[in-house]
């Protein structure tokens, strides 16, 4: 299997409510694992500052889906939770980007990873580093000295870690 990092927002219905279930529903991909989720945080939107802030965490999912599959499976779940496309960078209920899958680099035209904006994220690199401290990047880097470089200013903790990565989640 791969690890693969999740990067979760969400600034509309319910943002908290829709992280969980969007974590409900990695973990009932096929073959694939949910292992763990960081604590959720606020952030300051980036883009269009006319709209609520937004809730935040980074999901770590172990798959043998191949990336493409990964990615229709994610969209499949912002669908799911009724995600519109009203402006770019906009509010939505539901992102879901692929972040990191192993230390694979990959440039398709739909799909490039390392998500190609992570680094300048705060919103991502903090939860990132809480789940995953010690990750190593493609290109070498450690996810450590990003986290330490970035302006976390416009995030804030939101609450703990939602309980996932046990077996029974997938059952209920
Ligand atoms: P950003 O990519 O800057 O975070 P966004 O999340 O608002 O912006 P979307 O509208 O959700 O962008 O996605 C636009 C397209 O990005 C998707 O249709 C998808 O094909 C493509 N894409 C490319 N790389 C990735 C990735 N690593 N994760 C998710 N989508 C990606
Ligand atoms: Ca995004
Ligand atoms: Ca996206």
């Amino acid at each position: 299997m791969i690890r693969c990092h999740i990067g979760l927002g969400s600034n509309l219905a319910d943002p908290a409510g829709q992280l969980r279930r969007a974590l409900d529903g990695l973990a009932r991909l096929p073959d694939s694992r949910l292992v763990g989720c960081s604590p959720l945080y606020g952030s300051t939107p980036v883009g269009p500052a006319d709209q609520p802030d937004f809730i935040n965490a980074v999901a770590a999912l172990d798959t043998d889906l191949p990336p493409l599959t990964l990615l229709d499976a994610l969209q499949g779940l912002e669908q799911a939770a009724g995600r519109e496309r009203l402006r770019h960078w906009g509010e939505r209920t539901l992102d879901l980007d692929l972040l990191l899958y192993g230390e694979q680099s990959i440039h398709h035209p739909r799909l490039t990873v390392p998500h190609p904006r992570m680094l300048e994220r705060a919103f991502v690199l903090v939860p990132l580093a809480d789940l995953a401290p010690t990750l190593t990047l493609p290109d070498g880097s450690t996810l450590a000295s990003h986290r330490q470089q970035c302006d976390d200013a416009g995030v804030w903790y939101h609450e703990a870690a939602p309980d996932v990565g046990h077996d029974d989640i997938s059952q209920l």
